[in-house]
């Protein structure tokens, strides 16, 4: 076995995180509320916009949780969000790991409801911007993840244009990553800690959904359905994809049970789905390794995504709102 091989062995963050591959022919009732079409919102977003997005946040290098480049990193993600008109909260604190106490901000915008929506819980679209401690060479992460930043700021401007049928907040996870294993406490310091913070001051019912970008940018993007997600959001969402002809890139034929920072909320309650595409180059050869670079991502993937979850929206909080 190579070094290479062993490594993903032993250190997978979301390979560990694969319990199983199930192939599943799935023959969800239609949902009745997904709309036919794009909506404005949808049609407002650029996947190229998305792209150029990722490659600034990449540009910063090698985005390792308590670094230097990842406070540029958030200071690029709060400008950003500044001009499209948002404010930005920081939520600090100080995560425990194996390699000691580490500084972590959660950053969080939240999008106001269009005009006479009605009241009701937020829809959150989340996404980490760390990316893995490497020595052994230089990890910069572009799909890994990079790619979350951009999809994330590319809703972000066009939500802040094409407000929301509920409110959205916009949050990037600090230290999705492992420092050293993945396993139960090392990873997802930010989502925890913010789904522990939720539920101490009783606020979870405050988020109606949650649809988390992880690998998002590959130039041969494909999902599987997420097992480990709340089954009528994987519905909304890949039913609406299909009818907008996205099926190309949520693939109904596949399921996998994902880990990632999407199960400290499902753990507790909130119906949440991780987009994901782990099957990353051959044998996932780019996944956690220097071939994670911007020439491995195109603009089409982002486009789908983009597309589809902004077209899903008024589905989803309808389906929220218990319609
Ligand atoms: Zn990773």
């Amino acid at each position: 076995m190579s070094q290479r091989l062993r490594r993903l062995a032993a250190g997978s963050t979301l390979f560990a995180a694969v319990a199983a591959v199930v192939a599943m022919a799935l023959f969800a009732a239609p949902v009745s509320s997904v709309q036919s079409g794009t909506t404005a919102a949808a049609n407002a977003f650029h996947g190229e916009r998305a792209l150029r997005f990722t490659a600034a946040a990449v540009a910063f290098g090698p985005r390792v949780s308590g670094s230097d480049s990842i406070e540029q990193t958030r200071r690029y993600i709060e400008t950003t969000l500044q001009g499209f008109g948002y404010t930005v909260r920081r939520d600090e604190f100080a995560a425990t790991t194996p390699v000691g106490s580490v500084p972590m901000a959660n950053l969080i915008a939240v999008v106001a409801a269009a005009d006479g929506a009605p009241a009701g819980p937020a829809i959150v679209l989340a996404g980490h911007y760390d990316t893995k401690l490497f020595e052994q060479f230089e990890f910069v992460g572009a799909n890994d993840a990079g790619s979350s930043t951009g999809i994330l700021l590319e809703l972000g401007r066009v939500l802040a244009e094409n407000k929301p049928p509920l409110p959205v907040w916009l949050v990037f996870f600090d230290g999705e990553e492992a420092f050293i294993e993945w396993n139960d406490t090392d990873g997802r310091y930010g989502s925890k800690h913010m789904a522990q913070r939720m539920e101490a001051a009783g606020e979870l019912d405050q988020i109606g959904a949650m649809i988390l970008f992880d690998m998002v940018g590959d130039a041969d993007l494909s999902f599987p359905k997420d097992g480990n997600g709340a089954g009528w959001l994987n519905d909304i969402v890949w039913e609406t994809a299909a009818s907008i002809g996205h099926d190309g890139v949520f693939n109904d034929n596949i399921t996998q049970f994902m880990e990632d920072d999407h199960l400290p909320f499902t753990k507790r309650g909130v119906a949440a789905i991780d987009l994901i595409d782990f099957d990353y180059g051959p044998g996932r050869r780019y996944w956690h390794a220097p071939f994670d670079t911007m020439d491995k991502l195109g603009s089409d993937g982002f486009q789908a995504v983009g597309e589809t979850i902004l077209t899903a929206l008024p589905a989803i909080a309808e389906r929220i709102l218990g319609r």
